[in-house]
């Protein structure tokens, strides 16, 4: 997976500086050349890096770290932060589907990027959603690319249009006329690739362009290309028009270079990554979710994301097997957080617990603050921990505290309503009626 060399780097720097307290200004300095030499080495762009170090280093210098009584975790805290907003800040970039259909979608790339599997696999998600995507074949040059477009559409379920002898634009054109009659509600173009960049193919993109209304103009780059990707990204958003980006590759490149620098050189958030050669290996890319990522913090809601997505009702069946038979423990916390976070209440955790209404004090974990806690707390456990957290001694808490960039407090408070619930939840299979109706699993 991608960023891990960098993650152990960072890790290193880090703990370094944990171990020292109060931090001074060399410190600082020296923890930031570290950064700075690791970024360089995941082969983020040169200026990206500088500025980076530099927006972190007047951060860390603040008053805000240097007050602190844990400075390491501000500055961990900072990294975090300036990592998030260098990939695109906290929002996820998404497409915009039109109230109006269709949505027209152009992908371009250079040929091996993974433009035909990402068209598919993007057909793949809309069809998921509710949508009715329609694939276009644009690439004249290569009768293989047509047919692999058929190939993986049919895999995605999703018709693919196509029509011989004709030009890019006029095929794009007849597409479009074809889904207003049809009712397709998504347009997507694969256009032809070339081995480099060049006029003829941006040119080629412009006429598409000209002809018909494109909505969202989308770039396939390959993550494993580097900085070779991101220069291509900034030559095709000079001359094209760009939307955003699909990062692919991303599981087979080690370094993460691109990732970190195509939003800060070319102004263009990164939409999708592609994280393998299977049409459902595509995640949305999450900004904030990639920082935690790179930190070693872990992406628990994308896992989570993808477990429902495959696996939601077999898990919540195995969630509520676990809570008859008294075996709820912090990794099935960690999961009923982040969908609880995911669904947006408490409602929805306290509707599949039975009996807790009103016994636990919910407020305080339902606001995202804490929940990114809750969830670096648990992530910095053993797994024997987590499976009995009453093995957790001081000693431990501590270092659980400082693994997840909180304070013991947090991690006594996190463990009290732990026991509470567990509390609870023996108490309702002694005595279901004492809560109320129904039980678990009703
Ligand atoms: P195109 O020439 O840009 O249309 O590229 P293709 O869609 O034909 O993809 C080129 C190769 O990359 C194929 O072998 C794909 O299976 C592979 N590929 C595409 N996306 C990914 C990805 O996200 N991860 C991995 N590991 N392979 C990918």
């Amino acid at each position: 997976m991608a960023f891990e060399s960098l993650s152990d780097k960072l890790s290193s720097v880090f703990k370094k500086l944990r171990g020292k307290g109060k931090l001074t200004e060399q410190d600082i300095k020296e923890a930031m050349r570290e950064v700075r030499m690791a970024l360089l080495e995941a082969d983020v762009n040169y200026k990206v890096a500088k500025d980076f170090i530099a927006d972190v280093t007047q951060r860390a210098m603040g008053q805000e770290v240097m007050e602190s009584l844990t400075p390491a975790q501000q500055v961990i805290k900072i990294v975090n932060e300036e990592l998030t907003r260098l990939m695109g800040g906290d929002e996820a970039a998404r497409i915009h589907i039109k109230s109006k259909p269709p949505t027209i979608i152009m992908m371009c790339g250079l040929q091996g990027a993974g433009k035909t599997t990402h068209c598919a696999k993007l057909a793949k998600r809309f069809l998921k959603e509710g949508h009715r995507p329609l694939l276009v074949a644009c690439d004249i040059y290569r009768p293989a690319a047509v047919d692999q477009l058929c190939v993986v559409g049919a895999q995605a379920g999703a018709p693919v249009f196509k029509l011989d002898g004709a030009k890019p634009e006029e095929i794009a054109r007849r597409a479009v006329m074809h889904a207003k009659d049809h009712g397709n509600d998504i347009v997507i173009l694969d256009t032809a690739g070339r081995l480099h960049v060049d006029e003829e193919l941006m040119a080629e993109l412009g006429r598409i362009k000209q002809t018909v209304p494109v909505d969202e103009t989308l770039l396939v780059i390959d993550a494993m290309a580097g900085q070779d990707a991101v220069n291509v990204a900034k030559s095709f958003g000079e001359s094209t028009g760009l939307d955003g980006v699909i990062l692919t590759k991303l599981d087979g490149d080690t370094r993460g270079g691109s990732a970190l620098s195509v939003r800060a050189v070319t102004g263009k958030p990164i939409k999708f990554a592609g994280v393998g050669e299977k049409l459902d290996d595509l995640e949305v890319f999450h900004p904030a979710r990639m920082a935690s990522r790179i930190l070693g913090m872990g992406d628990v809601l994308t896992l989570i994301e993808k477990a429902q997505d495959t696996a939601d009702a077999k898990k919540a069946e195995e969630t509520a097997r676990r809570l008859m038979e008294n075996k709820f423990d912090m990794n099935d916390m960690l999961d009923q957080l982040a969908q609880l976070k995911k669904m947006g209440g408490a409602g929805a955790l306290v509707s599949m617990l039975p009996g807790l209404a009103g016994k636990v004090d919910m407020d305080e974990i339902n606001e995202s603050k804490a929940f990114v806690h809750i969830e670096a707390i648990i992530q910095s456990m053993t797994p024997a921990e987590r499976e009995k957290p009453s093995i957790i001694d001081p000693k431990r808490k501590r270092r659980i505290a400082a693994g997840s960039g909180t304070k013991v407090e947090d991690v006594n408070r996190l463990l009290r309503q732990f026991e509470q619930m567990s509390k609870m939840m023996k108490q309702l299979k002694k005595n279901p009626k004492k809560f109320g109706r129904g039980g678990f699993g009703r």
